[in-house]
């Protein structure tokens, strides 16, 4: 018997494992993968994160960027230059997400990795995951699967709010120079942008249809194609991915009888940047947290009949540290990918814009502050 199941190791579920590992709880993570795997990701990374751990993440990243350029539809390009405290990190997902995953486990957390949990069976004051390696039984379950999980379905939760978007990736290998761009298109790709963002010995190309609510099927790969042509690279050449997006849509519930969700399983992505590694892992450890209190509570058999009070603080904390934060970037979003060209002209250009964006993606300015004067801003230029 386990003190927590955690069902996927990606960033939510590593992060949750360390942490409640590291408070001295029994720990089962378990992916279906073989780990390290693969995930379609563009691998740009928060230098926030670094704050919600206390070992070093340096093994785990590929490079450091401190250049951003951006184009409108190929042309009219722009160039920003970060400060090297907030450069941004550029990972291998297979590399970072096991990195954490090693870390958990040196805290004591047991890892059945290639193996598929199949289905979940209410015990009353436990949970037992059936799986491909047998079952695993635990006091408290995170669903930490992404965004092709079926955790979240079966812990009921049928209804979930959010957005459906969708992104491609490829990973050519390829030298990259000396100083590392990290690149961006607004224009090309309707209702979201296309990326270049480098590693350490190559790249990840690739475009995403982001904004909520436009859910006619888009043509990713032709826009993708073009986009890599312009680096060098013949994308016919290349193996791509697809993925599904979890783009957060509004507050939820993200508790039930002993389990909560965790990373895209909770639907965290941000609406406007599609950025999810950073919120899976803030979900994660939050996760842990309710969970590590809830714990406590079962052992001072402190357990109300309303269920444990930390998993509905969690959902709590989620709705509003995340999510008021989110509201502001749907807006943001439907504004800039309903207009880009005026967005690229009237934002993106400005001088400041990329500081700032890069300090609401270090969580040093909060989306509310700068999305209102972007929208005032936007707003007027649309009147106009
Ligand atoms: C193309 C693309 C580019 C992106 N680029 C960025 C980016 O640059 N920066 C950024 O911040 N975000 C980016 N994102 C979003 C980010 O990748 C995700 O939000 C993030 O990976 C979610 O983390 P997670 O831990 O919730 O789930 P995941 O990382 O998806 O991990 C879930 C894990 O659960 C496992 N699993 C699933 N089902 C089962 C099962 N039944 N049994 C056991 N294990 C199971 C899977 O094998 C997987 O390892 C991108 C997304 C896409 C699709």
């Amino acid at each position: 018997m386990y003190d927590c199941v955690i069902v996927g190791a990606g960033p939510a579920g590593s992060t949750a494992a360390y942490h409640l590992s590291k408070a001295g709880r029994q720990v089962l993570l378990l992916d279906a993968a073989k780990l390290p795997r693969y995930k379609p990701c563009g691998g740009g990374v928060s230098p926030q994160v670094a704050q919600w751990f206390d070992f070093d993440f340096a093994p785990a990243i590929s490079v450091k960027v401190r250049k951003v350029r951006y184009t409108f539809n190929m042309a009219d390009p722009i160039e920003a230059e970060l400060p090297t405290e907030k450069a941004l990190w550029m990972v291998r997902r297979d590399e970072f997400d096991y990195f954490i995953v090693q870390q958990a486990q040196k805290q004591g957390a047991t890892l059945w990795d290639g193996t598929k949990a199949q289905s979940i069976e209410n015990h009353g004051d436990f949970w037992q995951v059936n799986t491909t390696q047998g079952p695993a039984q635990g006091r408290f379950l995170i669903a930490a699967d992404g965004a092709r999980g079926s955790m979240a379905k079966w812990l009921g939760f049928t209804q979930r709010r959010y957005k459906l978007a969708a992104a491609l990736e490829a990973e050519p290998r390829l030298e990259v120079p000396s100083e590392p761009v990290v690149h961006f298109d607004l224009g090309l790709m309707q209702q979201g942008y296309l990326w270049n963002f480098p590693k350490a010995d190559g790249y990840s190309i690739g475009g995403g249809v982001f904004r909520s609510g436009t859910q006619r099927k888009q043509d990713l790969r032709t826009p993708v194609g073009d986009y890599a042509a312009a680096f060098g690279v013949d994308a016919s050449t290349v193996q791509h991915f697809g993925h599904p997006i979890f783009i957060w849509d509004g507050p939820q519930d993200l508790h039930t009888h002993r389990a909560v969700l965790a990373g895209e399983a909770a639907c965290v992505v941000d609406p406007f940047t599609a950025e999810g590694i950073r919120p899976s892992i803030f979900s994660g450890l939050k996760a842990a947290d309710a969970i590590a209190q809830a714990l406590k509570e079962d052992d001072h058999q402190l357990l109300l009949s309303k269920g444990h009070q930390s998993l509905a603080d969690y959902s709590q904390i989620m709705n509003t540290e995340w999510g008021e934060e989110m509201r502001w970037a749907r807006r943001l979003a439907r504004l800039v990918y309903s207009a880009p060209a005026l967005a690229y002209r009237a934002g993106v250009k400005r001088p400041s814009s990329t500081l700032t964006m890069v300090k609401v993606f270090c969580g040093e300015v909060s989306y509310g502050e700068v999305a209102h004067r972007a929208i005032q801003r936007l707003s007027k230029g649309l009147l106009s």
